[in-house]
């Protein structure tokens, strides 16, 4: 059955008034020569600045492709863009007043007409930056896109970043092996063994599975980026040796994936609901429930309004060691009346329905519409990750979502009975069972109106805690020496 292409995106109409912002604080401007606009002189329709821990992001949207060169300066750090062919125009210097104090990494930025028919932008920095200055072609009802990525030179790492904020440790309490339940028992089910924290059984003729976390720490700094290729699997580990099938504890981590952000606001509702800013309070709910679970950490792939890349996002799973990738959504087609709950993981054989090949199809153009650098070494890293074989972790992902599934199929219609499977980018972490959630239509005006419910997310969060509980307690974590 083919579908139509579904509602998607661009939050604002170009040209409308409420992108026309004018600037009222005059002080920071370098005006200098104001050239008279000529007739074909590019006009900026919207400015848009992203700020987050990884980089911030300056988005100016054109009604042409802009040509740019750009420098850094240091001593104060400065990244210094010219742009060709532009008119200064207020939309442009709105762009001073919307770089917040707050920022990471810039701290202020000037706007002025260096020469005739050239625009000079000055980020004034807040510390050394690697930027990526790349061009979008229209797509999704935005416009042609000129973007600025300003990366730290040290870039961010997930590990890192947990560290400072008191979410990772790396001293599991020790479990007895027959210790009863996790808890209290999955509701509204029969009663199941739950081990009392993720068990993990030591392969046999494997090391167990303590590693050094400073050895994982620097392997993990050793580069994440959207532009750096995913580093190497961190060396063996070098635990102590467990006897074959001694239960021992460890942490387990789990990856959280709260789909779109920033450039990228996912589907919208009828109401105005943005699928961005839903899933990332499911996530964050989810986040709070599974961090209960003894010995249990949690990764989320953003925690704020920014743009991850698709591949990014698997990387960063890939530098915690995941044990578990949840990517979690908000469904959306042309029809109203579509709705119900759906999880999808990975299929190396084709889709399992046109429908999730659509989808799948839909959702990997999230890079194109939030706004990756494919000049960058991206591709490198799809093409590392993409090629390996996933049939183990499709098999496990297939345990994975029917836990969920059946969970979620206690709160909410299903879409579909069964788990569907397709090409989805975000999945092909090839050593880590990975889902997709599809919390719900949001493009159906009922579910729309859940979506928006807190009571409805915590039951969501809820039901997919209690499916990942099942899921642990019917496939133990291993002992990790790092897969390869
Ligand atoms: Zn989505």
């Amino acid at each position: 059955m083919p579908r139509p292409s579904r509602i998607r995106t661009a939050p604002l109409i170009p040209g409308s008034p409420r992108r026309r912002i004018l600037l009222k604080a005059g002080g920071t401007l370098l005006l200098s020569v104001l050239s008279p606009l000529s007739a074909r002189a590019a006009q900026i329709l919207a400015v848009r600045v992203w700020p987050a821990p990884d980089y911030t992001r300056v988005t100016l949207e054109n009604d042409t492709n802009l040509k740019t060169e750009h420098f850094l300066v240091p001593d104060p750090p400065r990244l210094v863009v010219d742009i060709e062919g532009l008119a200064l125009n207020s939309t442009l210097k709105s762009l001073v007043a919307k770089v917040e104090p707050n920022d990471p990494y810039i701290k202020q930025v000037r706007v002025g007409q260096n020469r005739p028919n050239v625009v000079r932008l000055v980020f004034d920095l807040k510390e050394e930056i690697k930027p990526q200055v790349f061009t979008l072609a229209p797509v999704a009802g935005y416009q042609h896109r000129l973007i600025f990525d300003l990366y730290p030179v040290k870039p961010a790492d997930p590990i890192a970043a947990m560290i400072q904020k008191g979410e990772w440790s790396d001293a599991p309490v020790p479990v007895a092996p027959d210790v009863p339940v996790l808890g209290d028992p999955v509701a509204g089910a029969p009663p199941v063994q739950v081990p009392a924290a993720p068990v993990v059984t030591t392969p046999p003729g494997q090391p167990g599975a303590a590693q050094d976390p400073i050895a994982r720490l620097e392997s993990a700094m050793s580069g994440l980026n959207g532009a750096t290729p995913a580093p190497p699997p961190p060396p063996p580990a070098k635990g102590p040796i467990k006897a074959p099938g001694q239960k021992i504890a460890r942490m387990v981590t789990i990856a959280l994936d709260p789909g779109h952000g920033g450039e990228d606001p996912g589907a919208i509702g009828a109401k105005g609901s943005r699928e961005k800013d839903i899933v990332l309070s499911v996530a964050k709910r989810l986040k709070t429930r599974l961090e209960q679970m003894p010995n249990t950490r949690v990764m989320l792939t953003r925690d704020g309004d920014y743009f991850v890349p698709l591949g990014t996002r698997v990387q960063k799973a890939r530098q915690v060691q995941a044990d578990l990738f949840v990517s979690i959504h908000a469904d959306a087609w042309v029809s109203p009346t579509a709705r119900g709950s759906s999880v999808f993981v990975l299929s190396e054989k084709g889709a399992s329905s046109s429908a999730a090949r659509w989808l799948a199809n839909d959702q990997n153009k999230a890079d194109l519409i939030g706004g990756a650098n494919y000049a960058t070494a991206d591709k490198q890293l799809a093409s590392v990750l993409f090629d390996l074989s996933t049939t183990a972790q499709i098999s496990d992902s297939l345990k994975l979502g029917k836990a969920v599934l059946g969970e979620i199929g206690g709160i909410n219609r299903l879409h579909k009975a069964a788990v569907e499977q397709a090409g989805f980018a975000v999945l092909k972490a090839p050593d880590i069972p990975s889902i997709l959630v599809e919390t719900a239509f949001i493009s159906n005006p009922d579910e729309e109106a859940k979506l928006n419910d807190n009571g409805y997310q915590d039951k969501l969060a809820d039901a997919i805690t209690k499916g990942i509980r099942r899921y642990f307690a019917d496939n133990p974590p291993m002992a990790k020496s790092r897969q390869t």
